[in-house]
């Protein structure tokens, strides 16, 4: 394979275009990138900026290196289906965005036995900010390992997990992760609005502390747990809101979300 390998997406929507935006960003070549997709208006912004466009899926599925799976869950069995004779020929690595569907029903429906990374992306992936579970099957080769990992990286961190299994985990994690800290601003903006602040403030402020904190977690080497122990002085003000959580049972109300998503997850395969 070269340095670029050759990609088609299958489905040019939000997720699909996440992507594309961080590889083009990142200096990937435009006329390697593939778009398929039914709605040919769709992919006229992407032609203008410079990709191969089809409406027929198998047109790119047959040449190239890398197949993205990025149609909605309940219709990728029939758009699997579909494509087949053109994966039997061409045996391209095949990553699939699509929540909850293992490998192994992908397999059956592409009907043989290709490489299949899984992949469990969020939505920050739209600013380059996601993060990423990947799961690779048995066919998949160290190199298309890497290739994955290339691609998937574009639009955040990409992290590898040996157990498909756990995808239920990386869901309840950084899947479904985003929509906790927007509800928890979404708390501290009422709150902070209640108390006097203009909504405006309340957000600005709100949001640049939401940042803040997670850059400082992220340039520090001890844990969020020794941060918040630093900024907690004894009797003073952030020590009544930390009490305030903890009697109100925070840590448990977190894990037990978490659980009710991983089970959903599970539900959903
Ligand atoms: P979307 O609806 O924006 O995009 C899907 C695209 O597929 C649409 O443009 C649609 O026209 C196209 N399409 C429909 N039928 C097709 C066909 N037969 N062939 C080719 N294209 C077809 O959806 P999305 O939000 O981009 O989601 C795509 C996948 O990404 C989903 O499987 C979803 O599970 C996953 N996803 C996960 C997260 C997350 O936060 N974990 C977020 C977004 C998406």
């Amino acid at each position: 394979m070269t340095q670029f390998p050759t990609l088609a997406f299958i489905g040019a929507g939000n997720m699909a275009r996440a992507i594309i935006g961080g590889l083009l960003n990142n200096g990937y070549p435009a006329e390697k990138i593939w778009a398929c997709e039914p709605e040919a208006e769709r992919l006229q912004d992407l032609a203008d900026q410079g990709l191969q466009v089809t409406t027929d899926n198998n047109q790119a599925v047959a040449q190239v290196d890398i197949v993205v799976l990025a149609v909605k869950p309940q219709i990728l069995k029939p758009v699997c289906t579909d494509l087949a004779a053109s994966a039997a020929q061409n045996r391209p690595l095949f990553i699939s965005v699509a929540a909850g569907i293992t490998s192994d029903s992908i397999n059956q429906w592409l009907g043989g036995e290709h490489a299949i990374v899984r992949c469990m992306p969020n939505t920050p992936a739209l600013v380059q900010m996601g993060a990423n579970g990947l799961c690779a099957n048995s066919a998949v080769t160290a190199e298309q390992k890497a290739q994955a990992e290339k691609v998937i990286s574009a639009t955040g961190i990409a992290l590898w997990v040996d157990d498909e299994e756990q995808l239920h985990a990386i869901t309840a994690v950084s899947g479904s992760g985003p929509a906790y800290y927007f509800l928890f601003m979404e708390a501290m903006i009422a709150a902070g609005t209640k108390m006097g602040l203009t909504p405006e403030v309340a957000t600005q402020l709100t949001l640049q502390t939401a940042r803040g904190a997670a850059e400082m977690a992220f340039q520090s080497d001890v844990p969020p747990a020794e941060l918040r122990r630093r900024v907690t002085s004894p009797n003073g003000t952030t020590e009544q809101a930390i009490l305030s959580f903890q009697a109100n049972q925070l840590e448990a109300d977190v894990e037990t979300a978490m659980q009710a998503c991983y089970a959903r997850s599970e539900e959903m395969a």
